[in-house]
């Protein structure tokens, strides 16, 4: 049986799975990817994820982490592999040896510490990116991006033996193409990300949006979080055909959030919109 209820989004072929709520909890898989952003409590849903990328060491983003390396160990999968930022590694460390000294036995895990820039392969075309978020010491977002080849037109009409023949030369017939499919911000405060092409251009993004009340502009930026303000402003700045806003406050009930959004934004970026948490979104589609 699962141990949580997860929230289920379909996106054309992506499947997206997760539980989000600011404080509380947060963990969004994209299972089609291999990745989890996030661990939250380590729902047993994501146990078979090969990667967890790590924003940074909030608790509610990260509690999970030793239970889903030690849950694999016990299921006899291969260790996960978790990116996190770079200055959280070794205390995440010690943390696995001390779990592994209280529970008897030793834990396996491929820890991964990144830094804005840096590129993990997932699979041999998709990528993992980090980027700077503003919210704590070391803390990124993700983005998992595909990458692949294309003809440069000068050539698009040739054979294959041609296109050989010219390889054979060592000529560059073709251009390097990114294409970004999702983005996670992470816990962040306003950061222009529209200065990133790639989560510009992401086919998805996944971004928090935490308060949306007047009075809780003092409290987004106390927290180093999102006003549905700043929020507004950004998204007209990027290019997403599909946006879930996770890691809603508890302080505003979910029918004001729906309010607020739809006064805060223009209807045609509304109308991308989902609420990851948002249970009358899941009926609408019949799930
Ligand atoms: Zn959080
Ligand atoms: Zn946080």
């Amino acid at each position: 049986m699962s141990s949580h209820n997860l929230s289920h989004i379909q996106i054309d072929d992506l499947e997206i799975l997760g539980y989000s709520v600011a404080g509380e909890e947060t963990v969004i898989a994209v299972p089609q990817l291999d990745v989890c952003f996030d661990v939250g409590k380590a729902p047993d849903q994501i146990i078979s994820i090969n990667h967890v990328l790590l924003t940074h060491g909030h608790m509610d983003h990260s509690a999970g982490f030793a239970y889903y390396l030690s849950q694999r160990n016990f299921c006899g999968i291969s260790p996960g592999t978790i990116l996190a930022p770079a200055n959280l590694i070794r205390t995440m460390q010690e943390i696995l040896e001390s779990w592994g000294r209280l529970d008897g036995n030793r834990i396996p895990a491929r820890l991964i510490g990144v830094q804005p820039g840096d590129e993990f392969a997932i699979k041999p075309n998709l990528f993992a990116r980090a980027f700077p978020t503003k919210h704590t010491a070391g803390s990124v977002g993700f983005t998992v991006l595909e990458k692949r080849k294309k003809l440069k037109n000068e050539y698009a009409g040739l054979t294959g033996p041609q296109i050989v023949e010219l390889k054979k030369q060592g000529i560059a017939i073709d251009n390097p193409l990114e294409i970004p499919i999702v983005t996670y911000l992470g816990d962040t405060q306003y950061v222009d990300f529209a200065q990133l092409d790639y989560v510009v251009k992401s086919k998805i993004l996944i971004a928090e949006c935490t308060f949306y009340e007047d009075e809780h502009v003092g409290r987004a930026s106390a927290g180093r979080h999102m006003h549905v303000d700043e929020f507004a402003g950004l998204l007209g700045r990027l290019d997403n055909k599909h946006i879930i806003i996770s890691h809603l406050t508890q302080r505003t009930p979910m029918g004001e959030v729906r309010k607020m959004l739809k006064k805060a934004l223009p209807p045609e970026i509304h109308d991308r919109v989902i609420i990851l948490m948002d249970r009358r979104y899941r009926s609408h589609r019949g799930e």
